[in-house]
């Protein structure tokens, strides 16, 4: 294909207008043009722009590409939503919450059953089959009064609690503190300070994970690292080293943690200076075997692609190798609802840190959630299902909005104060 440059090299980067391509000497802000055909977009001018379906475009060479390269003005039109539809069965089962539990303000599933954490500080245990429902413990972690929202986050109390129900954490997202406690004693086990250092930016870095029968607990120490303690009793495991061996982590502030279902990687959907928002992807049994000394170079640590100013992003496994990104876009400014797909055991050819993206599609928008190698959002209009192999929707629960997944007993859950609404992943297998 003859690039409009002019130049015998490889096509570079989105196709561009000829208003853009000619503006060498002062380049001009662009629009990213989706023209609905895939996930195809282009850059146009702002008089493009206002006829964008007639626009004219064509590919250039990297040095071009380059020496047009500019600012943002955001996107216009969309991706292709491909649509695989079939019927979706399965009911929607909702239950009250339990009588005295107050205000709900978040819940966690595990095998000794759904946690609750109540606005008063209490955690409850709620056996959702029989409906009985107990005091566990009590928190003392509470939103500080002066807080303040970041970019429009207020600092929330989060729960999580271990596989096993014998653990759980409250912590401030978006703040510096919280707690492990032992369920059993209601002993606070670790006391959680993240440091503070831009600790607003990000939900509190937080997971379980179990380790060669131990239950461990992730967490942010400072703003570069993450440790993993023993739930039990705080002991140290293994840390992610700062200064000389850790040149290549010195700008990256932790956020999210995500593990894999099976919990053989984690990835942390962090941020650098400048900032940037890149999720960062590694190997857990290497790390909490061999501890400290086995990074980074047992623990083959992933780079994700770096999105200007965003991150707090949906991010989920699909398995123990497929990590999926929400949206579409290098910039936050020009992010539109869809879904990347990275493969973790094949890297790039022209980089060792970058996964391979296997699959790249428009659509999926607000939480995302995985099961049974499908891909799940819950945005305003309800929740959809996707296959992620071949970038399709399979159909939509209108209206269900699920907050959270429970992967013990296969369901997505939506806590509102209404209640709790239940539905069964595996019907959409069928
Ligand atoms: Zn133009
Ligand atoms: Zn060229």
């Amino acid at each position: 294909m003859a690039l409009i440059c002019g130049h015998d090299a490889p096509a570079y980067g989105d196709p561009l207008c000829e208003h853009i391509r000619a503006a060498t000497a002062a380049p001009i802000d662009h629009y990213l043009h989706y023209t609905g055909r895939g996930v195809e977009r282009r850059r146009l001018c702002g008089l493009c722009r206002n006829e964008a379906a007639t626009a004219v475009t064509g590919a250039v060479c990297e040095d071009c590409f380059d020496a047009t390269d500019s600012s943002t003005r955001g996107a216009i039109g969309r991706p292709q939503t491909l649509e695989a539809a079939r019927p979706i069965p399965g009911t929607i089962e909702t239950l009250a919450l339990p009588e005295g539990a107050g205000t709900v303000l978040d819940c966690a599933a595990s095998s000794a059953g759904i946690l609750l954490l109540s606005a008063d500080g209490r955690i409850l245990r709620w056996d959702t089959d029989t409906g009985a429902c107990t005091d566990v413990a009590r928190t003392t972690v509470a939103v500080p009064a002066d807080a303040e929202p970041w970019a429009g986050r207020e600092q929330a109390l989060r729960l999580h609690v271990s596989r096993d129900g014998a653990h759980a954490a409250v912590v401030i997202d978006h703040g510096r503190t919280g707690e492990v406690i032992d369920l059993a004693t209601g002993l606070v086990t670790i006391p959680l300070e993240n440091d503070g250092y831009y600790s607003s930016t990000v939900p509190f870095s937080l997971a379980f994970t179990e380790h060669e029968g131990r239950t461990l607990v992730l967490h942010r120490r400072t703003w570069r690292t993450i440790e993993a303690a023993d739930a039990a009793t705080g002991a140290e495991v293994a840390s992610i080293p700062i200064g000389e061996t850790a040149s290549a982590w010195s700008g990256c502030f932790h956020g999210a943690l995500h593990p894999s279902p099976a919990g053989t990687r984690i990835a942390s959907d962090g941020w650098w200076w400048h900032p940037y928002g890149r999720t960062v992807a590694w190997n857990l049994p290497p790390w909490l075997t061999g501890g400290t000394d086995s990074w980074p170079k047992d623990v083959d640590w992933a780079l994700l692609p770096a999105c200007e100013y965003h991150w707090n992003r949906p991010v989920v496994w699909l398995d123990e190798d497929r990590l999926v990104l929400g949206g579409l876009g290098d910039d936050e400014d020009e992010i539109v609802p869809g879904a990347r797909v990275f493969d973790l055991r094949t890297r790039r050819d022209d980089d060792a840190m970058r996964p391979a993206e296997i699959a790249t599609f428009g659509g999926p928008d607000g939480r995302f959630f995985a099961a049974h190698g499908l891909l799940f959002t819950s945005a305003v209009a309800g929740l959809d299902i996707w296959d992620p192999v071949i970038g399709a929707r399979l159909g939509t629960l209108a209206g269900f909005r699920p907050t959270h997944h429970d992967p013990i007993r296969g369901e997505l859950l939506e806590l509102s104060a209404s209640g709790l609404r239940r539905w069964q992943t595996s019907h959409a297998t069928v």
